[in-house]
Formats: C-alpha cells, structure tokens, sequence
C-alpha cells in the first residue's frame, strides 16, 4: 500500500500576486497588513502589561515647569492649562537644579 497519489492542497504563493489588482496598490494592502499588525501586536501588549502600563500612568509625578504634582497621563495636559501658566510666573526660577529623590513610603 503507497499512498503517493495523494495530493495535499498547496496553495502556491506566485498564484495569489497576480490578483491584486490595480484597484488596490500593493503598498496600500501591506500598510493595511502591517497596521493590522501593530494595532493587534498593541493590544496583546497592553493586555500583557496592563497593570504596569497603568500603574505608570497613575503615577504621580512632579511638573517641572510649575512643581504641581500630577499624574503622569495629565502632565501632557496640565501643561497647556491656566493653573500650570498661572504657577510656572509665580515659581522662582531656580539656577541650581537639585535632584532629590525621596522615596516616602
Ligand atoms: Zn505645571
């Protein structure tokens, strides 16, 4: 008994090239892919990381134009705002720029 006769199905690669038509550019249909790609290699991360990709965007953290403290998503933000214009005039320029890096748990 040989069961050479059986044909698997093999799609060849060179017959799938040639129906892509002029209505679609092969550029576009790889930039499609690739977004597909990249939006769904995004998502599994953030699902992956969530927790941490949350966690650092809650985190607060210090303006450095005014010393208002914020959470990091809102730094963006808080930039453009009033308040931040408002403090940034009232705040004293500092010349000598001290690092301090309290950690009070
Ligand atoms: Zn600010």
């Amino acid at each position: 008994m040989d069961n050479q006769n059986i044909e698997s199905p093999v799609a060849s690669p060179t017959s799938s090239v040639s129906s892509i038509s002029s209505t679609a550019s092969p550029t576009s249909v790889f930039l499609s892919k690739e977004k597909e790609y990249v939006k769904n290699y995004n998502k599994n991360y953030y699902l992956k990381n969530k927790d941490a990709i949350l966690g650092h965007l809650l985190q607060r953290v210090n303006c450095e134009l005014c010393g208002k403290e914020v959470s990091f998503q809102r730094l963006t933000y808080h930039k453009n705002t009033s308040l931040c214009l408002r403090k940034r005039k009232n705040k004293k320029p500092t010349t000598t720029t001290t690092t301090t890096a309290t950690t009070n748990i």
